[in-house]
């Protein structure tokens, strides 16, 4: 242990040094083809044949030279994860039996697979089941390393024959093709006649739970959904506040350091560590950077927290809510929008009433977030999230925008009156200890109920769960305020009063669109009935929210933007409903494996301790009614789980038989689901009544407080 804490870590020297980064490439390629590379990864287009042939020979020799073996194209189909097919860079021997390593451009740019084993809602029909993945060159490639060895993984888009997207990635960058095409149009109408591009920057805040391992193994529950579907509440919760910030244990601290180390190694900027609210709850917050590099780099950053954990002896749970009664956990995306001459579009700067650019930009940003907020609201759904949005923890399931004081007072005015003549100072924050600086305090507070706040010169979107993609809710955002520009621009561009046009559309879109705003309590009830009044959409769960990405508006937007085709659209659809009922019938299977197989036989051995207790009791004249009122106790939760076991048994079984995806879901939700919380309840209650060393497995007291 001494000896760790002594070993000095240099940050510069190891930062990206398994990445086949730009200033590798630099060292690594001949001068003109570094240069075509740093072309078409800025600018499009495509590598000749000769340069890819040249990247990828560097590209091995620079991997074989780290150790690496093998390389894959490294992709992120529907399922929500990332997929890999290893192959080694052997070739046959020469005559003499001497092996030759190999990589060629045609490897390096385009892949083959067999896309039928990944889900694509219907778009690939089995007689069509070639996929095909394609090197995205502005995301560099890396070095992977653990008990495998060492793996060249190079990100690729994943397509179908006839190039209908089946990932995340496809439409991410289509979506940032779109969003920088409409903002360049904004910021020339500005004035800014140098940017070439406009990039959405993306930073994620991951929360996390860590548990033994030795532990999780023993609860199926655990391992089959990464969540518990039994478990009564510990003595202790979260009510004392002191896990948040709190200092961090030795053995937690010991694996935060190994996942920084390599997440750096990645050239992952991995910047703040903390315990959450929750106990055993943690967080990991990068650095922001471009959406697709943010993207890939967060898919890394579970791979990387899951696998070092068991290094630990730790397990790591990136389900959205592992345990009832306590926090979950969630990614909170944080998104905004730079040029390549590095103007934030959305840094209000001192004088956000001044600044008309970015008026007009956040007005045109409400609007696109109050008509599409159920798309938004879909793209942070997954069946885990259910567990967590609209609960006391998370932001409700309803869309609405935090401004923060100095902003809505902007945005007033301009309602109220078509000007803005003045900004509400920023307040200095007395310390009353003369020690102590007096500090200028953000002009915006923090509002940690909203789930779409800005936060001084970014927008913090906080409805996106732990485990899921940031691709989706990315997608969303890029597309959905790529609209609100292209609208804004259309009109401005053809009025003869560029300056009145602008004046009127940042006035409309505020007017139109302030229902949108909300600065209060997220989790208050009173909050639900003044959004319905305001007619704000509330999507309760994951498979309402499925439907809103084919309603006409969307289909629409999408289309416009070359996004998503209808036929896209429809397919995500059904893999979405189908991913629901097979996630919930798992768990349920699982919940019908424990409690058959563990906790009902576990419960009969108790209750035949007391019953030959209550036996015995009688027999030498000892007062047997506390034991006797006990197996009684019992014996009734007993009946209620049985009970409760045949009916979720059955509600699975014709639930399992449904034809159609989304009647199918809905069964599973309103019919298996609610099965399953019955079937809950009793057991918990026997899990507080049974003599603990007779309970089956580890419960929450024994996860949550022995890590
Ligand atoms: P919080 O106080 O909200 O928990 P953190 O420091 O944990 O803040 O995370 C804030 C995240 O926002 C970081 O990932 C950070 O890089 C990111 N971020 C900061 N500025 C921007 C920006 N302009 N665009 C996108 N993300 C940003
Ligand atoms: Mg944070």
């Amino acid at each position: 242990m001494k000896k760790e804490i002594e070993e000095k870590i240099n940050i510069e020297e190891i930062f990206g040094e398994n990445v086949f980064n730009f200033s590798t490439m630099q060292k690594w390629l001949p001068r003109e083809a570094y240069e075509e590379v740093e072309k078409v990864a800025a600018f499009g287009g495509e590598l000749s044949s000769d340069t890819a042939n040249i990247v990828a020979k560097c590209m091995k020799d620079w991997a074989v030279e780290k150790g690496a073996t093998h390389y894959t194209h490294w992709f992120q189909p529907l399922t929500g994860v990332t997929a890999e097919k290893h192959d080694s860079f052997i070739t046959h021997p020469d005559k003499n039996g001497k092996m030759l390593l190999e990589f060629s451009g045609k490897e390096l740019i385009k892949g083959e697979s067999d896309a039928s084993s990944f889900p694509s809602g219907g778009l690939r029909a089995t007689f069509e089941a070639r996929g095909y993945t394609a090197w995205d060159i502005t995301s560099p490639a890396f070095i992977k390393e653990d008990a495998t060895g060492k793996i060249l993984c190079i990100p690729t888009a994943f397509c179908s024959y006839k190039g209908e997207a089946l990932d995340k990635k496809t439409p991410l960058l289509r979506s940032m093709q779109a969003i920088s095409e409409q903002a360049l149009r904004i910021v020339r109408i500005f004035g800014n006649t140098k940017a070439t591009k406009v990039i959405p920057s993306v930073g994620p805040e991951q929360e996390y739970f860590l548990v033994d391992r030795q532990q999780y193994l023993k609860r199926y529950d655990l391992i089959y959904s990464g969540r518990t579907l039994f478990g009564a509440s510990a003595p202790k919760g979260q009510e004392m506040d002191d896990h948040y910030y709190g200092t961090i244990r030795e053995r937690i601290g010991a694996y935060m350091k190994d996942i920084n180390l390599e997440l750096w190694k990645l050239g992952v900027t991995a910047k703040t560590q903390h315990n959450e609210v929750a106990p055993a709850q943690h967080e990991l917050a990068p650095i922001y950077e471009t959406a697709n590099i943010a993207v890939d780099h967060n898919q890394l950053v579970m791979e990387v927290m899951r696998k070092v954990a068991e290094r630990h002896g730790l397990t790591c749970l990136l389900h959205e809510k592992p345990f009832a009664g306590i926090n979950g956990s969630g990614k909170h995306d944080n998104w905004s929008l730079c040029t390549d001459d590095g103007h934030n579009l959305l840094d209000p700067g001192d004088t956000p009433n001044e600044n008309i650019q970015f008026l007009l930009v956040l007005a045109c940003i409400l609007k696109a977030v109050d008509i599409h907020a159920d798309l938004l609201r879909q793209s942070a759904s997954d069946v885990g999230n259910d567990l967590r949005l609209g609960a006391d923890e998370a932001p409700p399931a309803i869309v609405s925008v935090f401004l923060g004081e100095q902003l809505d007072d902007v945005v007033k005015q301009l309602v109220e009156t078509g000007e803005a003549t003045h900004v509400i100072d920023r307040p200095v924050l007395e310390t009353g200890v003369d020690t102590l600086p007096d500090l200028l305090i953000d002009p915006t507070d923090r509002n940690r109920t909203s789930p779409f706040a800005f936060t001084g010169n970014k927008f913090e979107f906080r409805m996106v769960g732990s485990a899921d993609s940031i691709g989706d809710p990315n997608v969303v955002l890029d597309t959905i305020v790529a609209e609100s520009f292209c609208e804004a621009a259309d009109i401005i561009e053809a009025a003869d009063d560029k300056d009145k046009a602008i004046h009127d559309l940042i006035k409309k879109y505020m007017t139109e669109h302030q229902r949108v705003i909300f600065n209060g309590n997220g989790y208050s009830d009173s909050w639900v009935k003044e959004a319905a009044r305001r007619g704000l959409p509330n999507i309760p769960t994951m498979v309402d929210a499925v439907e809103a990405l084919t309603t006409e508006k969307a289909v629409k937007l999408f289309e416009k933007f070359g996004i998503f085709t209808k036929a896209e659209l429809e397919s995500r659809k059904e893999v979405l409903y189908e991913m629901y009922s097979k996630t919930i019938n798992i768990e349920a299977n699982c919940m019908i494996d424990m409690a058959s197989k563990q906790i009902i036989p576990a419960v009969i051995k108790f209750s035949k301790s007391l019953a030959e207790t209550v036996k015995v009791s009688k027999e030498i004249g000892a007062a047997a009614d506390v034991t006797m009122k006990l197996l009684d106790k019992v014996n009734g939760y007993l009946r209620e789980t049985s009970d409760a076991l045949a009916k979720l048994q059955d509600e699975v079984d014709k639930a399992k038989v449904i034809k159609t995806n989304k009647e199918k879901a809905i069964a599973y939700r309103d019919k298996v689901k609610v099965a399953m919380g019955a079937l809950r309840k009793p057991a918990d209650e026997l899990e507080k009544i049974t003599d603990k060393d007779m309970w089956p497995f580890p419960t929450y007291e024994d996860l949550l407080f022995e890590v």
